[in-house]
């Protein structure tokens, strides 16, 4: 009996013990007697540094299956065949099979009904009992041993390759194929969205000129095997804290786990967000430009309707007004320019939302939440995405 050892994430599970079961239905028609089992299954665990040098836990299941000797049956050990088609001899030896020398297996040898002809493959066996080897023409096979031989040597091969199928997901977490973890493509996508970028496919980029929202996810993280910037992956790790994975993955169930895939759109984004019914771990790149355009697609959605349920933004004051104002620090960013080190601090105030630029010395001692009493000049009003918003200089805190 060999056995065979395979990896795969805890979530795939009920996809392997499917697999097993369409096996044992398959090699039941083969032989009623024997059935591929698992003998042992353990919980362990893999973690994985993703570009942003994250670690990202993937947990797994290592199960060894015992994959039955079909052809050692009625006494006889199989030992492996000897193919001679197009004239070249070519020999599959079983491990067991390794002692017997396969070169003196003549293309007209049959024991089994010992007509001399030419043939294409010669199974050898082994008496276990007595050690008698027999070379068996491939239409003796069946005949021999009892079973169908072609069937239950096709039934081994794709066993195997059923197996490692399963082991596609630890292949992929071992960087054996090129994509993004979970954490990486919706950082990256964050990062992008909150940066107010609206979303570019390559196709529009081509024709208007500039760079898809797909390539700048895959420039973000270079082409130098997946080192960045230092800077770089702060501003990934926050983007994701802002907007984050769990808050992304549930807008993807929420927009797109139910759509009809009769129509190939749909299809392929519900192959691209998801396997096996849940959100993907892993992003292959060539799913990579339909899940950032969902992404955005979703978070656009959101935003649209929070906007719906807030009344109309408005303007506080004219340009050139000194105005007072109190109001509650709803963000601070950092700015990083030519011109040095700045912040933005985007406040929300009853008359609308007033934002400053400033590198002073109150600015230091806020933080998002605070509530601040003000007075500042209005620089200019201006409007994003249909909210207005007041920009102020020369602000002095109360
Ligand atoms: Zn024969």
């Amino acid at each position: 009996m060999t056995t065979k050892t395979i990896s795969f994430p805890v979530y795939r599970f009920p996809v392997f013990e499917d697999k097993l079961a369409k096996l044992n239905r398959r090699l039941s028609k083969i032989s009623g007697s024997h059935s591929v089992e698992v003998i042992s299954q353990e919980r362990i665990d893999s973690t994985y540094i993703d570009r942003t040098g994250r670690e990202f836990k993937n947990p797994c299941f290592q199960v060894t299956v015992c994959v039955p000797a079909l052809l050692n049956h009625q006494g006889h050990k199989f030992l492996g065949v000897v193919n001679f088609e197009d004239g070249v001899r070519t020999v599959y030896a079983t491990d067991e099979g390794v002692n017997f020398d396969f070169s003196t297996v003549a293309d007209t040898d049959c024991h089994h009904c010992n007509h001399k002809r030419k043939r294409n493959v010669i199974y050898i066996f082994e008496e276990v009992a007595t050690g008698k080897i027999s070379h068996i023409g491939s239409t003796c096979a069946e005949e021999f041993l009892g079973i169908d031989v072609t069937a239950a040597l096709s039934f081994s091969q794709s066993l195997f390759v059923s197996l490692e199928d399963m082991d596609e997901d630890n292949f992929f977490l071992g960087g054996g194929s090129s994509g993004f973890s979970i954490n990486e493509l919706f950082s990256a996508v964050s990062l992008l969205w909150q940066s107010d970028s609206v979303y570019w496919s390559s196709r529009k980029a081509d024709i208007e000129g500039g760079v898809s929202t797909p390539h700048q996810v895959f420039s973000l993280f270079g082409t130098d095997g997946g080192r960045i910037r230092e800077e770089l992956k702060n501003n990934l790790h926050k983007a994701i804290k802002e907007v984050g994975v769990e808050k992304i993955s549930s807008l993807l169930v929420e927009k797109f786990s139910n759509l009809d895939t009769s129509n190939s759109f749909n299809l392929n984004i519900t192959e691209a967000i998801f396997k096996d019914g849940k959100v993907r771990q892993f992003f292959p790149d060539k799913v990579v430009g339909l899940v950032t355009w969902a992404i955005f697609k979703a978070l656009n959605d959101e935003d649209e309707t929070k906007k719906e349920d807030k009344p109309a933004s408005q303007w506080i004051g004219n340009v050139g007004d000194k105005i007072s104002l109190e109001g509650q620090v709803a963000k601070i960013r950092s700015i990083s320019s030519h011109f040095g080190h700045s912040l933005l601090v985007i406040i929300e105030t009853a008359m609308g939302v007033a934002k400053t630029f400033t590198t002073a010395r109150w600015s230091d001692n806020i933080q998002e939440g605070d509530k601040l009493n003000l007075k500042g000049l209005v620089k200019s009003h201006e409007e994003y995405r249909g909210e207005k918003s007041t920009v102020l200089t020369r602000v002095r805190i109360n």
